[in-house]
């Protein structure tokens, strides 16, 4: 039996997709921007992204037998507060960590639909999936295959399911029909770009890596500039601002797969409990979880950073037990341990206290 778009998309949902869609493997105009932005230094340390920037450009480098792209997207919008409705004294954690690693569960149901795909094709064809893993800008293939737009703060928005979708993709060798190319609905709205809390949208759908939450957080492994510590409030790992703000998440979908909902641990901890956490407490807690991309000793740097920003007695007094080095080498660690110096002097000249 051949295969057909329609039968995809039918199947893709069964798998629990929320979206698909089919773009043709083509060089768009908004592939061959990457290039630019990394000539800007818009990367940062992200030094994979280089290797990988001809890839990037069009998927028919790396696939030359390359027809199509299925496009997909899993909601994973869980009904919880805002990181901007959170009190100081919590962490700041970004919603697509909270839950399972979406890596292993988007895979996984990606596998399901290519061996699907498998088994019912009478004709052998080529196909790759990618989650996030692969030389693909999936945005733009999503954008193609009529999920959503990309909007100013570079997600890609669906007029009704929102921003906070994970984004997959198949390239095949599949000549599948292809979908119409879903329309711009930003506007003249400006809110991601006002709002960001550092500058880092320098101007519509154009992100400076080197000054997002998000990459100073997760990406870079050295020390944060100090420049930058101030802005990171109360932020431990990723940053939301620039979705939480927008309009077209406002009234967003939600889901209630349990793959998403978030672990007790990471359901709006507190900075000290996070702390006070040994390191064999932290790697269970991130067992199976998309934060362990932060490792140990970046994600205390992050708190350390946050404690001196909250500038409270208790911050002060948590930043103060750093612990048995046994039992928690990443709080010994010299380059958090340097944050901490950073943090502990922060509070006892008052300026900490910001929280935000
Ligand atoms: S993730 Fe945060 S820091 Fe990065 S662009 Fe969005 S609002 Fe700005
Ligand atoms: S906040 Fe406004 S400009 Fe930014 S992505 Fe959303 S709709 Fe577009």
């Amino acid at each position: 039996m051949s295969i057909s778009a329609s039968d995809v998309k039918r199947h893709a949902v069964e798998l629990g997709f929320d979206l698909c869609g089919i773009a043709p493997a083509q060089a768009f105009s908004e592939l061959r921007f990457f290039k630019e932005w990394l000539d800007r230094g818009y990367a940062g340390e992200m030094s994979y992204l280089e290797r990988t920037a001809q890839a990037r450009e069009d998927v028919r480098v790396s696939m030359p037998w390359a027809r199509s792209v299925i496009a997909l997207a899993t909601l994973y919008n869980s009904r919880r507060p805002h990181s901007t409705d959170l009190p100081p004294d919590e962490a700041r954690i970004s919603r697509y960590a909270w839950g399972d690693d979406y890596h292993v569960v988007v895979g996984a149901r990606l596998e399901k639909l290519l061996r699907w795909m498998r088994e019912r094709g009478d004709t052998s064809f080529e196909a790759r999936s990618y989650v996030d893993t692969g030389p693909v800008q999936e945005r733009v293939y999503a954008r193609y295959a009529g999920l959503g737009w990309i909007g100013k703060n570079t997600c890609l928005i669906n007029k009704d399911l929102g921003s906070w979708l994970f984004l997959s993709e198949i390239v095949t060798s599949l000549p599948l029909e292809p979908d119409v190319p879903a329309l711009d609905h930003c506007g003249t709205c400006t809110r991601c770009l006002d709002l960001c809390p550092t500058g880092a949208l320098v101007e519509p759908h154009v992100l400076d890596s080197n000054r997002c939450l998000s990459y100073l957080t997760i990406e870079l492994k050295g020390a944060i500039p100090t420049e930058h510590h101030d802005s990171l409030g109360s932020h431990v790992y990723g940053c939301d601002i620039c979705q939480e703000v927008c309009p077209w998440n406002s009234t967003a979908a939600s889901t209630t797969d349990p793959s998403w909902s978030p672990r007790p641990g990471l359901d709006q901890p507190r900075l000290v409990s996070l702390w006070r956490r040994s390191d064999a407490e932290l790697s269970e807690l991130l067992k199976g979880s998309a934060m362990k991309r932060a490792k140990l000793r970046g994600l205390r740097r992050n708190v350390a950073v946050a404690l001196g920003n909250l500038g409270t007695p208790e911050a002060r007094e948590a930043l103060q037990e750093v612990g048995d080095p046994q039992a928690s080498p990443s709080a010994a660690d010299p380059m958090v341990a340097e944050h901490v110096a950073s943090a502990l002097r922060k509070v006892e000249s008052g300026e900490g206290g910001d929280g935000a």
